[in-house]
């Protein structure tokens, strides 16, 4: 029986903001937690996107494909889709997303996942190159992330939402990711224009974080010298 109250994440936020982008989990790993998600490769090999089951990656040129079972990630959610239909006004944009959410439910200390299907006017998305060891830290790798935007684009975003006491451990507030339908872009979305479309919510009342526990770079680091909500802040948004 699946549990579909239940998310799922390896690794933390925290984990990649000095640069500890190790792949510590197997795609095929991710997946038996979840035929939904996003995350990232190892070495911070793009941004990833799971709908339906299917783990596609995008690259830091854009490019799309399905990764195959070895692939690892250092950082990825994933849960077993049950979206309920959640009523939002047409031509929704990114901006209006907190309001059309928290307006109408009282979510802001829970964390939730969305799903949208549907045609935007716009998105803008980004991805980065796989990196090589040494590893830069996160705002080092965001400086050579590229933008990708999309017009009159159908496709799909996953998101998570964590309140603010994950801050440290997820990204405080939305995280997404989007694929359109043909494949021609995808990647870590930071803003979507006049959407419509499908758009649903999935609550949970249970997250199973799992840690690198036989990852040496992790097991030695000191994060109390990280600066990881504004490395998040700054990078994730
Ligand atoms: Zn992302």
């Amino acid at each position: 029986m699946k549990n579909t109250n239940q998310l799922f994440q390896n690794g933390t936020g925290a984990i990649v903001v000095p640069g500890l982008f190790d792949g510590t989990l197997s795609i095929k790993e991710l997946l038996s937690h979840g035929d939904t998600g996003i995350g990232s490769g190892d070495g911070l090999d793009g941004e990833l996107i799971i709908v339906d089951g299917k783990p596609y990656k995008i690259a830091g040129d854009g490019n799309v494909t399905i990764v195959s079972d070895d692939f690892t990630v250092p950082f990825g959610n994933a849960h077993f889709a049950d979206f309920k239909d959640f009523e939002v006004k047409d031509n929704l944009s990114i901006d209006e997303l907190n309001d059309a959410i928290f307006n109408k439910e009282k979510l802001q200390n829970t964390q939730f996942a969305i799903k949208l299907h549907g045609t935007f006017q716009s998105v803008k998305v980004r991805s980065v190159y796989k990196q090589s060891k040494p590893y830069p830290n996160l705002i080092k790798t965001a400086e050579s992330e590229h933008i990708f935007n999309g017009e009159k684009v159908t496709g799909t975003i996953i998101g998570y939402y964590n309140p603010s006491p994950f801050s440290q451990i997820a990204v405080y507030g939305f995280h997404m990711h989007f694929i359109a339908d043909d494949l021609s872009i995808g990647g870590h979305l930071s803003d979507f224009r006049n959407f419509n479309g499908e758009f649903g919510i999935q609550k949970f009342n249970q997250f199973i974080l799992q840690l690198p526990t036989d990852n040496k770079e992790f097991l030695e680091h000191d994060f109390s010298k990280d600066d990881i909500e504004g490395a998040i802040n700054q990078t994730e948004r």
